[in-house]
């Protein structure tokens, strides 16, 4: 495997971990960031004794592969795993937080939802499946599960995790093990118990929400780190294959030969690069939304919040027509994140759900936050710390006929062999996601340039 030279364009984390992969299988890798610094959503900022995250705050690790790149990464003693209480989360209902159920009993005790609805979850086993079609998450829970769980349940989490409404995402796309089992076992919750079951003690993993000492950005700097080559500040701009190997252009300097080139950059962003390949071919640019989203870090003192905070953060149903989507008790989920006599809330605004919301200016945004925080977890004070990050562009929404998106990048990829489009915007966007989909593709190289 010797002299196999691979670029990586953009090091968000599934750049960074390909990256990290392929160097170890013995390729020469080199990485171009048009940033300063590497980890692209992933970004942590410290401000005295604040800790804020811009982009993602929490990793659900559920598999050994991720659990194990960590240890080898040597990031087992920065890692902080998230505090107890933040396994109670919160769904607001009629202006209140209401706690969601953690066990059956709790759940059939739960005001969360009407006996009917109770009932409805009973029914979920004996209804006919009608799966191997895309729809949207919305038609699928609605239909198994009756409107109230679509609601109260689903259009919150799947607000908090993506940034959207369950009516605008594929179901198969965004949740495929949930799709497969309605279409093996013809239920959920059948499906579910026998899934279960079918877990090898291997597989069988304990859930952990976790994130590092000093933030998530922790990671793409120990990954970055291990790599030979990244240039920072250098944003590539064109693309040229010359006798069978790939060169790049970049600050007005031409970089290569590549054997292969990574483009891990969001889909908005690649038109550019392509450019020079393609003319007008291909327009990932329009092909997948990515809405509008404001993160609101607020800190105040503890004195003048009246709820305990004590979980991980509440979710607002849209049927509750509020303009916040949701907020962590950031300072509950980890230590370090706020003085000691404080807490830090990261509060979201906007979505797919209100775009508009986001795009308004801080002094604004401030202004309803607080007004709904007074209302929901009884604030009474004004803020001693305060940032605003505006997204104008958040996480990739997984549209339905999403098959017909996949297919634009395996035909783009037919017609230039030698680029690889890896991102969140293929096979799911939450950083473990990221982390696997780059390690399969470093494999996939490998095995590639190997044969
Ligand atoms: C607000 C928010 C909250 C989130 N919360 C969570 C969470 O709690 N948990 C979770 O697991 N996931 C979360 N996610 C999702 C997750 O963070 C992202 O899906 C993931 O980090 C994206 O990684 P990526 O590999 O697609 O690359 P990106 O992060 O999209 O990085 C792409 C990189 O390409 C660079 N680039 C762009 N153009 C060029 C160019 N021409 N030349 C060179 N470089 C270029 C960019 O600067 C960037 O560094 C969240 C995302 C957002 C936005």
């Amino acid at each position: 495997m010797s002299n196999k030279k691979i670029a990586v364009v953009g090091s968000g984390i599934t750049g960074l971990t390909t990256a990290y992969s392929l160097k170890k299988n013995g390729f020469e890798v080199s990485v171009f960031e048009k940033n300063s610094e590497p980890g692209g959503a992933i970004k942590t900022v410290q401000n005295g004794e604040w800790l804020t995250e811009y982009g993602p705050n929490t990793l659900l690790i559920r598999d050994k592969t991720v659990a194990d790149l960590f240890t080898e990464l040597g990031l087992n003693d920065d890692m902080i795993v998230a505090n107890r209480e933040a396994s109670k989360r919160f769904i607001v209902k009629n202006g209140e937080l209401l706690s969601m159920p953690q066990s059956m009993l709790e759940a059939v005790r739960s005001p969360l939802l009407t006996i009917k609805s109770k009932f409805r979850i009973l029914k979920e086993p004996f209804l006919s499946a009608n799966p191997n079609r895309d729809q949207s998450i919305a038609e699928f829970i609605e239909r198994r599960f009756g409107r109230e769980i679509l609601d109260y349940a689903v259009n919150p989490f799947v607000a908090g995790i993506f940034a959207n409404r369950p009516e605008n995402l594929s179901l198969r796309h965004v949740f495929p093990k949930m799709a497969q089992l309605e279409e093996n076992y013809g239920s959920l919750i059948w499906g579910a118990i026998a899934a279960s079951r079918k877990k090898s003690s291997h597989e069988k993993m304990d859930r952990s929400l976790v994130s590092f000492k000093k933030g998530l950005q922790t990671l793409p700097l120990k990954l970055a780190s291990a790599l030979d080559v990244v240039h920072y500040a250098h944003k590539v701009t064109a693309l040229e294959k010359r006798e069978e190997l790939w060169y790049l252009s970049s600050n007005n300097n031409t970089f290569g030969p590549f054997n292969h080139i990574i483009i891990n950059v969001p889909l908005y962003q690649v038109g550019e690069i392509f450019n020079s390949l393609t003319k007008n071919g291909y327009t990932f640019e329009n092909e997948v939304d990515y809405p509008k989203l404001s993160v609101l870090h607020l800190g105040y003192k503890k004195e003048d919040i009246q709820h305990s905070l004590d979980g991980f953060g509440f979710l607002v149903p849209e049927v509750e027509n509020r303009s916040v989507l949701g907020a962590l008790f950031s300072s509950t989920l980890f230590e370090g994140r706020s003085p000691k006599e404080s807490h830090l809330l990261t509060v979201f605004v906007g979505g797919g759900r209100e775009p508009k919301l986001a795009e308004l200016d801080t002094n604004k945004l401030v202004t309803i936050v607080e007004e709904e925080l007074k209302e929901l977890i009884g604030l009474r004070g004004g803020y001693q710390f305060m940032d605003h990050v505006y997204w104008p562009k958040s996480i990739p929404a997984y549209h339905l006929n999403y098959d017909n998106t996949l297919n634009l990048f395996e035909k783009f990829e037919d017609e230039f062999l030698g680029l690889t489009m890896a991102g969140n915007f293929r096979n799911g966007i939450s950083v473990p996601d990221c982390i696997k989909n780059g390690l399969k593709l470093a494999d996939s190289l490998t095995d590639q340039f190997n044969h």
